[in-house]
């Protein structure tokens, strides 16, 4: 987000604003292809701890940071942002592109987090919501440690631009969270609203922000997920991850 809409954003805010560091998507500005990693990482070390551009709003994690294919500038991007990680103690959070048969990408994405000397605990794949079609890949990727995000709830179409990419429903999405648990992953497991068209907001049309609250919650219950399973996706989770903690190094 630019400066001056932040600034104006969380002037209006009635909800927690979390504004976030580092590049999403490789759509990069001109600065990604010619400055070293380490510069890459100073900028967003200097968005936690200083503010966002002269805002003096600091970032309370880093990401999303985007690895679709992933390209090279993308990976570039992302050791910068998990060298920050590790100097800062913040939580990362990757956007990563998924079809179904690749059994590769995600456990790549976490091999560069390992060997940038970020913390894989500390980091968080979003928009996994396709995935719950390979739960053995599910399993491998959690088992590394990471937290998932199952954060398309609303988005009810049934393919998302490419016939091989079928969108789950919200039933799916909670009975997939259910095996998740079941399977002892809870503490891994955390859900949003990726609103990133107009036609999501209510105003025009869309489930809108309260969509979860509102609405899924009764749908929690009635699929068998627990109260205290809720809570920790919920909150729980959430807070540890948002919480900083001591740098790596
Ligand atoms: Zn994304």
């Amino acid at each position: 987000m630019e400066a001056r809409r932040l600034r104006h954003a969380l002037r209006r805010q009635r909800v927690a604003l979390h504004p976030d560091a580092g590049d999403v998507h490789d759509c990069h500005p001109p600065e990604v292809e010619e400055w070293p990693e380490d510069r890459l990482a100073d900028l967003m070390v200097r968005e936690i701890e200083e503010g966002v551009a002269d805002t003096g709003v600091r970032a309370g994690h880093i990401g999303e940071i985007g690895c679709e294919t992933p390209t090279d500038r993308e990976r570039k991007v992302l050791r910068a942002a998990t060298q920050a990680q590790g100097r800062t103690g913040a939580m990362l959070m990757i956007h990563q592109g998924w079809k179904p048969g690749d059994q590769v990408t995600q456990h790549r994405l976490l091999d560069t987090v390992e060997a940038s000397g970020g913390s894989v605990r500390r980091t968080v794949l979003a928009h996994v919501d396709r995935t719950g079609a390979d739960p053995g890949l599910q399993a491998s990727v959690l088992e590394r440690g990471v937290t998932i995000e199952y954060d398309i709830f609303g988005y009810e179409v049934s393919r998302a631009g490419a016939w091989d990419r079928e969108v789950p429903s919200d039933i799916r999405r909670i009975l997939d969270l259910r095996r998740l648990i079941e399977a002892g992953f809870r503490d891994q497991l955390v859900v949003a609203q990726d609103i990133c068209f107009k036609t999501m907001q209510s105003a025009y049309g869309g489930v809108g922000y309260s969509h979860i609250l509102r609405r899924l919650l009764p749908g929690f219950r009635a699929l068998g997920v627990s109260d205290d399973d809720v809570h920790a996706i919920l909150v729980t989770n959430p807070m540890r991850l948002l919480n900083f903690t001591e740098p790596v190094e």
